[in-house]
């Protein structure tokens, strides 16, 4: 029996964790209690990764789809020539846009992969590169390219007098505080921080706040515009950092004016007193920072919340000053300078590829991904016809029956997993792929998130860890990593790639030995060129290491900058403006027939998308939560079986009770249930709860993310739940 140091990637916090080993065999997972930052802290997923390692669905070679529907083993080496040979055909019959690729969450176990990916598309010519920022947050990085981005980047937690979060629960999704969130939070707390949450639920982060505003779902705009009409009115502005910092307050100043407290409590059914409480907590606090979770983004609106909230910082100056310590520095990442001053905004769309669906483009987030699958289904040049798949898009995009149209529709669908998932089902070739105690570990992607895309994650000190692989594939097995696929299918068409590094021009992408195949951790090397600290110190430590000498201090502001923030986007003005004279009803969409409101929820002991082992989940499926008054009045009791209807569709769910919840509101998680005619059990599966949205339902006009959350619904009783609920 051996122990070893890993870390869990089945999310972005990448807990550090002893890893139990016998005869190859990973029999237990527990949290590094040596590593620091973390505590030992690691969450249900985290531990149960034995069972997902050792599960006997896995998959241990990969898998081609015949003619009759059914799946046969295919050898690595045939798999590759066979997608190679298809690939080729279809690059010289429809170019190189024929061929598009997908990554989400699910690529975290496999981090070469993303990069050998956008290596093997840019080799192609292709820009059908899309990810699943596009469905979850576009907002972050779009918010950023309106407003601008502080060089000195965010305030660190020890520093913040408030922290509020929106529609987010760090403590289930790790957003924001990745690791140990609820120690974070506690800290903070014991500091005299003031910690705000805004959430129709009570959440198990709002249950550790000092306050709880509980709004109707979909309010987040007007409660944010609601709070800097309030910080304006109310003397809050931090006048000294504005007019050194920012242009367009008087604009701003004019936007928020309807969103008066009366108005927005009235509006998003909270108390007035306590809306004006939480604008004083900001007014009163020096330091601070606001996070925005998914909520906020999936009640539709969402870049207009993230703008939102980036202006309410800046209107208090809630940015990281010279001679702080910066957040987010860089280890695997080259080193990179903070200073006390603004970048200025930059296009948040209109500067690159164009889709051929409703005007979509290329924005900051990224190629939206709501146009993909009409891209599959319009026929003409540029035509989608292949796709290479990093996640479970048949259970986390919109719409199912799109994406089931879509995928049909397909000249070549690959998918990469570790079971016959029932997105793997629908593909030509299912690749079997390594498991994560089966890859080195190394943190380089949490940097990259942190430091370039979103706030919420990443490190706030100079913590990087890289490890080699604990365990041997099983005997008998024929598995690929990810990579390997672009790698391999790469050379058999000749292609060149560098790889993609993040931080360098094109010009200095490091070239791979298309030649020999390098290993896996020579790949992390070309990854981290030019890191602020070389790998292979990193590679010292098997606990993982915060770097002292990699700490920055934020710089003096450049004497000759005349960079600012843009407080007032046209675009995001407009929007205010038509928040506040439309019909609220009208636009929430609730009525007689459809009188609640679903929301999207995360479970501790759930992933959104990833392979769920059995028994991890307390019930098995994704339960839609209920405030008990709402069930009273139903007439329905935990464990009965009900019908969710909205405009868009039906579906089965079991309820359970949530004293915590908002009356009116259901909240169930996404990434659940199976494909219809497919045999799924609701009981067993759980619910796909994107069998009720529409891409054509008040999606965002620039990203196309359509209404996932603060979904009008009906809830009908099906059956008595006649024995207890099937606790697994
Ligand atoms: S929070 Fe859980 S799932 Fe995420 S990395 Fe830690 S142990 Fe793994």
């Amino acid at each position: 029996m051996q122990v070893r140091t890993s870390i869990c990637r089945s999310c972005n916090a990448f807990c550090p964790v002893d890893v139990t080993v016998v005869q190859e065999r990973v029999i237990k997972v527990a949290g590094d209690g040596r590593a620091p930052l973390y505590h030992g802290y690691t969450c249900p997923k985290g531990r149960a990764l034995p069972r997902l390692h050792n599960h006997p669905d896995r998959l241990l070679t990969s898998l081609k789809r015949q003619a009759d529907g059914s799946f046969k083993p295919i050898s690595s080496a045939d798999l590759i020539d066979e997608i190679g040979d298809k690939i080729g055909a279809l690059l010289e019959k429809h170019g190189p846009r024929s061929i598009s690729t997908y990554l989400s969450g699910a690529v975290l176990e496999q981090p070469a992969a993303s990069a050998m990916m956008i290596s093997f598309l840019e080799a192609l010519g292709s820009p059908m590169l899309f990810t699943a920022a596009t469905i979850d947050q576009p907002g972050s990085s779009i918010s950023y390219a309106l407003h601008g981005k502080w060089l000195g980047g965010r305030i660190r937690p020890e520093n913040r007098d408030v922290y509020m979060v929106v529609g987010g629960n760090p403590i289930n999704s790790k957003q924001y505080l990745p690791q140990n969130p609820g120690l974070q939070i506690k800290a903070m707390r014991k500091r005299g921080a003031k910690v705000i949450v805004i959430d129709p639920r009570r959440t198990e982060t709002a249950r550790l706040a000092d306050i709880h505003l509980q709004p109707i779902p979909g309010e987040d705009p007007a409660i944010l515009a609601g709070l800097i009409h309030l910080i304006i009115a109310e003397g809050g502005v931090n006048r000294v950092f504005v007019e050194t910092n920012a242009r367009g307050l008087e604009q701003l100043t004019q936007a928020v004016r309807p969103f008066t407290p009366h108005y927005v409590a009235a509006r998003a059914g909270i108390d007035e007193t306590q809306l004006r409480t939480v604008a004083r907590v900001l007014r009163d606090a020096n330091t601070g920072d606001l996070g925005l979770g998914t909520g906020p983004s999936m009640a539709t609106r969402g870049i207009l919340s993230s703008y939102l909230a980036l202006c309410l910082n800046t209107l208090r100056g809630f940015w990281a000053s010279e001679g702080d310590e910066a957040m987010h520095p860089s280890v695997l990442l080259p080193r990179r300078e903070f200073k006390a001053q603004p970048s200025p905004p930059r296009p948040a769309w209109g500067f690159g590829e164009k889709t051929r669906i409703r005007g979509f483009e290329e924005t900051a987030a990224g190629m939206p991904v709501a146009a993909l699958p009409e891209e599959i289904l319009t026929p003409g040049e540029g035509q989608v016809r292949a796709l290479f798949l990093h996640g479970g898009v048949l259970l986390t995009w919109p719409q199912q029956s799109k994406t089931i149209e879509a995928l049909r529709a397909l000249d070549l669908l690959i998918t990469h997993d570790i079971v016959l998932s029932p997105t793997a089902r629908m593909a030509n070739y299912v690749i079997a792929t390594k498991m994560q105690f089966e890859l080195p570990a190394f943190t380089l992607l949490n940097e990259i998130v942190g430091a370039a895309g979103h706030s919420g994650y990443g490190y706030a000190d100079p913590f990087a860890f890289c490890q080699p692989a604990l365990v041997e594939p099983p005997a008998g097995s024929d598995l690929l990593e990810a990579w390997q696929t672009y790698y391999r299918v790469a050379k058999k068409l000749g292609l060149r790639l560098k790889i993609t590094n993040w931080r360098t021009e094109a010009r200095e992408k490091p070239l791979i030995d298309m030649e020999h195949e390098p290993t896996t951790e020579q790949i992390y090397d070309l990854m981290c060129t030019g890191s602020a600290i070389p790998l292979q110190q990193v590679r010292q430590y098997p606990d993982g290491h915060i770097f002292e000498h990699a700490r920055e201090k934020v710089r003096p502001r450049d004497r000759d900058c005349g960079d600012r923030f843009e407080l007032a986007n046209p675009d995001m003005m407009a929007e205010l403006r038509l928040v506040a004279s439309e019909s609220i009803l009208g636009r929430r969409k609730t009525d007689a027939e459809f009188p609640f409101l679903l929301i999207s929820s995360r479970m501790q002991n759930s992933t959104n998308s990833f392979f769920r082992v059995p028994g991890v989940v307390k019930w098995g499926y994704n339960p839609a939560f209920m405030n008990p008054n709402d069930m009273k009045h139903l007439g329905l009791r935990s464990g009965d079986e009900v019908e969710i209807r909205s405009r868009h569709g039906t579906v089965t769910a079991f309820v359970e009770e949530d004293a915590g919840l908002r009356p009116g509101v259901i909240a169930q998680m996404h990434g659940f249930g199976g494909s219809p005619g497919s045999g799924y059990d609701p009981r067993r599966d759980g619910t796909n709860v994107n069998q009720l949205t529409a891409w054509s339902d008040d999606y965002e006009p620039h990203t196309g993310m359509p209404r996932m959350g603060a979904l009008p619904v009906a809830v009908t009783a099906a059956r008595r739940s006649s024995k207890e609920p099937n606790h697994r």
